[in-house]
């Protein structure tokens, strides 16, 4: 059976202590898009760790780890994070990357470098892990997959120099910066070859023979679908797709076979970086909900950026879990908003003077403003409560609240950071 997980919202919904709880039962986990750019937060008994490149399977020692097709590999980061786990006591992992992943290089970085600050003000918020260089980069079919480190010398320096033509045009004549050489590029290719050695395998093979022998594989997703360059909030979107359909291509699986879709909804908003964010709130509001929120606060795993914070936005919420196509939601960080006497939720936008409920593209978007009702708060913590019964009535009010409006059963709440604290309905 394969199952997805996977973020309705902006992100950060706490995609990651879901993922580690329902690994338990899992025989393979998949990464199948982004890269280091993002960071799953997860806590256990080793500790808390932030993965940007591993699959959440990693603290299973039952578990087979893949590195799917689709996602952007940063050996640099891949070595760093199985090293820290190594350093930490975890056991090590079985991880197996997809001999048709393709490589992050160091141009990639680079160009993402010079790019934001090119663009200063008017940047993307890139975490500079060169994600948009590459995915450009697979798409104008000139990228390097990791099959390819094994040709020939004579023909991967052509290729070499083919691409950093390319390339060298903007470092001479828009960046003003010394010029790549083949050398160089061909070093790094062979030094990373040697490092991936013994994780490549045909991960497609290997997964379609679980398929068949009724293996529950599980689909992990980065971002969230208000990230996808095509549903979400473009250009301010990660630059590959978020969502679980796609699960199908960046694994290699058949896209009927994912039979349960989690989608991840935080009890309230949060974002990095910019872009179209209707229920967004500034001020003395938005840091107390930022310094309660998440574990520790709301700051990027990646980065250490302050996150933006908002309401629960059900308009996007709702949108985010049709993209996804959830079977069901997980519905995550509720304990937070214990201190709260009244939340705010965003149950509709106005846009020119009407009441919309739908999720309209980014143009249009930027002109909404959010419709706020009030519900009762419970003024209480409820991280021990393990049964959804035992949940205080205005708990389960927000929570009923919330399912109706998004129209998809919220079978997981989580009241807490670590992997105890989780209900199931
Ligand atoms: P992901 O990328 O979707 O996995 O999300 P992150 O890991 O970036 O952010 C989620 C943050 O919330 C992390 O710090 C988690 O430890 C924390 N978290 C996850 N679920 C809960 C929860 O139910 N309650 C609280 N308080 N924190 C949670």
């Amino acid at each position: 059976m394969i199952k997805a997980i996977v973020g309705a919202n902006w992100g950060d919904e706490g995609k990651g202590k879901i993922t580690d709880v329902e690994a338990a039962q899992s025989d393979i986990v998949v990464r199948f898009q982004g890269g280091s750019n993002a960071g799953h937060t997860i806590i256990n008994n080793y500790g808390k760790f932030a993965l940007h490149q591993l699959p959440s399977g990693v603290f299973y020692s039952h578990i087979t780890n893949i590195i799917g097709n689709g996602v952007a590999l940063s050996v640099e980061n891949f070595i760093k994070e199985m090293k820290s786990l190594e350093e930490r006591g975890v056991p090590k992992p079985n991880v197996v990357i997809s001999d048709r992943v393709q490589l992050v290089m160091p141009y990639h970085i680079q160009l993402d470098t010079f790019e934001e600050a090119r663009l200063s003000s008017r940047s993307f918020g890139s975490t500079k892990s060169g994600i948009a260089p590459f995915y450009s980069d697979k798409f104008a079919k000139i990228g390097f997959q990791v099959s390819e480190l094994y040709d020939e010398e004579e023909a991967l320096r052509e290729k070499i120099n083919q691409v950093i033509t390319l390339k060298n045009v903007l470092y001479e004549h828009l960046y003003r910066q010394p010029k790549l050489t083949v050398d160089e590029v061909y070093n790094k290719l062979m030094e990373y070859k040697k490092l991936l050695e013994p994780y490549v395998a045909d991960t497609f093979t290997l997964l379609h023979k679980a398929v068949k022998e009724g293996k529950n594989i599980l689909l992990e997703g980065q971002l969230g679908a208000l990230k996808d360059p095509d549903f979400g909030i473009y250009p301010m979107v990660t630059s590959s797709s978020t969502l679980a359909g796609y699960g199908a291509v960046g694994a290699g699986l058949p896209p009927y076979e994912i039979k349960e879709i989690i989608a991840v909804v935080k009890a309230y908003s949060s974002a990095v970086g910019a872009g179209e964010f209707v229920s967004e709130i500034f001020g003395d509001e938005a840091d107390e909900l930022r310094r309660r929120g998440g574990d520790g606060g709301e700051f990027g795993a990646t980065t250490g950026r302050p996150r933006r914070m908002g309401w629960l936005d059900l308009v996007a919420s709702r949108y985010g879990c049709q993209a996804q196509g959830a079977t069901c939601v997980a519905f995550t960080v509720l304990d937070v908003l214990g201190y709260l006497d009244e939340i705010p939720v965003c149950v509709a936008y106005e846009l020119n003077g009407k009441r919309i409920d739908s999720f309209p593209p980014t143009n249009q978007l930027k002109h909404c403003k959010p419709i706020i009702a009030k519900l009762p708060g419970w003024k209480c913590d409820i991280r021990g409560i393990k049964n959804y019964a035992d949940l205080p009535e205005n708990t389960r009010r927000y929570i009923e609240f919330a399912e109706k409006a998004i129209g998809v059963p919220i079978k997981i709440v989580s009241n807490g950071p670590s992997r105890e604290n989780i209900i199931y309905r």
